[in-house]
């Protein structure tokens, strides 16, 4: 109660000093249940109209905080300046966790319209605090007046802290700053125009089809969307569209080569159709751009900026990487291609007919309805089979916690015990609702920092208990929990001193790796019958079910890895680019980058509609599925070398790589565990390619 008081007295002091806000505001202001301090986030009393005062009040107190922290008289220390940097606005960071969570989980239009208002605004903040020069020359000055190399989280912290600057150009002067902020808002409005015009593309041609006989092949459920597409149109028969729900089906299972062709032809011209969508002269700009900008801040091309920051650290490094898991899939992939090529009467193979003879040898060879696992993995049973793998290797325990509140009567909270000591707050969310967005993730609502525990979200889509019966996953949704609460636990049992360095605030290609690994146990006979049984007659999961279901897992593991990669070095062909004009035709870039097994087919590629590298954030990053695999592949070889509940084992890599969060370079803690460097072995044996 007191404590509480006192920092809202101090938050009005600051209103009051700035002469911000009306007496009105003011009294709401106090009222406000977001700025009080609560242990939990207040789920149960917070109003939507709390939201927007509490974040405004919240970003004038960060930036209160930080304009001390930049005008100081003081010689700037790491204390007064790094570290309090670092807290400066951990009130905006509590308050917004809560509304932006919420937002993905439990929203409502009042919500997302409040969302849209202060977005902007606390990216402005952000964006304001890291291109502050004063801030910037304080951190430098700090950083060559001291040294922590026998300190390695406040070595990382300092070091961070200044990359971020310099990677948002604070050091540029004059023309170049200004160039360079320039550049980075048009680069914001190409990779929305990317998007727009794939998307635009990609709807405006669709497939009708008013005949039964055109439907060959495709399996009723196939059909009904369709004809529900097509009615929703106003017209007879059949409708399919680009959008993978019915391009992807469409191309399985129709028998009509020549339709399957159109659509091909269609989906490969996606963005590179030489009409308003066109794509082409996007990338070259974006390409541009993004090229100049690596080089203003020092980097000789893009991939060389974003990889500085990446567990994988240098291109030199990523080459040898994607080269070498390259050289031992390829024979592989050929080979698949040759059986499918077999099964087919073409020669060649055209690209419109591989998914379609993939699938028959699929059904040929691994026939098995992985429905009937269902049965056999009811939530219930599957949460506490998971709680109790962390039982066995931590020593862990999962106490309900009904006191604390929930914004959801669906949601579960626990509180994870480590013998007495409380590591932090678990709250599940396991089932869909019209207010959440579909999909599976794991996020904070604090992070833990010194003595100060974390509390923790996992967010799930499973189907509900009904009457009748209860909530039964599938093997991959199996997958997805354990891979989410691999998430979680990286996030509760993480053991450091900076809110920033916490838990998953790790580098982008090894914040897979603690997830990943989990799935492994997935398969695992041993941990199966710690909880797998049929919820009627108890029968334990026949294993068998298991190696069908990794068996068809790996089919074609050569060709979709060759796949994989192939995305990858289109990513860096275009990344590495000197210069803009040196694009060209973008099909003619990634003709060159891919190694092309099916015959190419004029006007066809994917780079005119890969959105995850021209509209997203993973250029220079598409790798990172593959890398993250390896990881996981390899960490998990030592837990089956030692036996998959080993308390040692596990105490390890707890020690060496969870509780370490982000505190030190991943491949140091890679190697802190395994003893050595990351291998690809374990991966291509896991994929049945050794
Ligand atoms: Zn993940």
């Amino acid at each position: 109660m007191h404590k509480s008081l006192l920092k809202n007295i101090k938050l009005v002091f600051i209103e009051i000093q700035y002469n911000i806000l009306i007496p009105d505001a003011l009294l709401r202001l106090v009222m406000n249940i977001l700025l009080q301090e609560w242990e939990f986030p207040p789920f149960d009393r917070i109003k939507i109209e709390d939201y927007e005062s509490a974040i405004r009040a919240a970003i004038e107190e960060a930036e209160h905080t930080i304009e001390t922290i930049a005008t100081s008289t003081e010689a700037p220390t790491f204390e007064n300046t790094v570290e309090a940097l670092e807290c400066a606005d951990r009130r905006l960071n509590r308050v917004s966790a809560i509304m932006m969570n919420l937002n993905e989980c439990c929203t409502s239009d009042a919500l997302q319209e409040v969302v849209m208002k202060l977005e902007p605004e606390m990216t402005r903040f952000s964006m304001k605090v890291m291109t502050d020069h004063r801030l910037y020359e304080r951190v430098k000055t700090v950083s060559e007046n001291s040294d922590y190399s026998e300190h390695s989280e406040k070595k990382t912290l300092l070091e961070n802290t200044l990359k971020s600057f310099r990677r948002h150009g604070v050091a540029l002067e004059g023309e170049a700053r200004e160039r360079y902020k320039r550049n980075e808002e048009e680069l914001s409005e190409l990779k929305l125009r990317f998007s727009q015009n794939a998307l635009a593309d990609m709807n405006d041609w669709t497939l009708h089809l008013t005949s039964e006989a055109d439907l060959e092949g495709l399996p009723e459920p196939v059909r009904t969307a369709a004809r529900e597409e097509a009615e929703a149109k106003g017209l007879e028969g059949w409708l399919f569209t680009l959008a993978y729900p019915s391009y992807g089906p469409f191309m399985t299972y129709s028998t009509r080569r020549d339709l399957r062709e159109k659509m091909y032809r269609a989906y490969g011209s996606i963005g590179g159709r030489g009409n308003e969508h066109d794509n082409n002269e996007v990338i070259r700009r974006i390409v541009e751009l993004r090229a100049e900008q690596a080089r203003m801040l020092g980097y000789n091309t893009y991939c060389d900026y974003v990889l500085e920051d990446r567990m994988v650290q240098s291109l030199p490094n990523l080459r040898r990487f994607m080269q070498e898991l390259k050289e031992a899939v390829l024979p592989a992939a050929k080979n698949e291609l040759a059986e499918i090529q077999r099964i087919s009467s073409f020669t060649p193979l055209m690209p419109w007919d591989f998914s379609h003879y993939a699938e028959k040898l699929k059904q040929q060879r691994y026939a098995f309805d992985s429905e009937q696992l269902r049965p056999y993995f009811r939530l219930d049973a599957v949460r506490e089979g998971i709680f109790g793998l962390y039982g066995k290797l931590y020593g862990l325990h999962f106490d309900p916690a009904p006191e604390v509140p929930v914004y959801h009567e669906d949601v579960k909270v626990y509180r994870v015990l480590d013998g007495t000591r409380e590591m932090g707050i678990l709250y599940l969310d396991m089932h869909p609702r019209a207010s959440k967005r579909s999909g599976a993730w794991m996020t904070e609502f604090r992070g833990q920092h010194g003595d100060i525990r974390p509390q923790i979200q996992v967010v799930c889509n499973f189907s509900k208990p009904t009457a009748e019966t209860p909530s039964l996953l599938r093997f991959s949704e199996v997958e997805t929990f354990m891979h989410e609460m691999g998430h979680a636990m990286h996030g509760m049992l993480s053991n450091v001193r900076y809110e920033s360095l916490s838990g998953t605030n790790v580098k982008r290609d090894f914040v897979e790796m603690p997830s990943q690994v989990m799935e492994n146990w997935c398969y695992e006979p041993e941990f199966l019958a710690t909880f797998a049984r049929h919820w009627q007659t108890g029968e334990p999961l026949p294993t068998e079910f298991i190696d069908k279901i990794r068996a068809a897992q790996n089919h074609l593991a050569g060709w979709l890895c060759l796949r994989q990669l192939n995305l990858g070095y289109t990513d860096i062909a275009f990344h590495t680019m000197l210069d803009g004009s040196t694009v060209g035709k973008a099909e003619e870039v990634e003709a060159g980058a891919m190694t092309n097994l099916l015959p190419r087919v004029p006007g066809c590629c994917t780079a005119t509609n890969f959105s995850h590298i021209f509209g997203g954030g993973y250029a220079s990053g598409y790798y990172g599925y593959k890398w993250a695999e390896v990881l996981d592949a390899d960490i998990f070889s030592r837990f089956k070398q030692d036996g998959i509940f080993n308390r040692d084992t596990a105490a390890r890599f707890r020690r060496e790589i969870l509780s370490r969060g982000g505190t030190e370079h991943p491949a140091v803690l890679f190697r802190n565990f395994m003893g050595r460097e990351p291998d690809n072995k374990a991966l291509l044996k896991r994929m049945n390619l050794l």
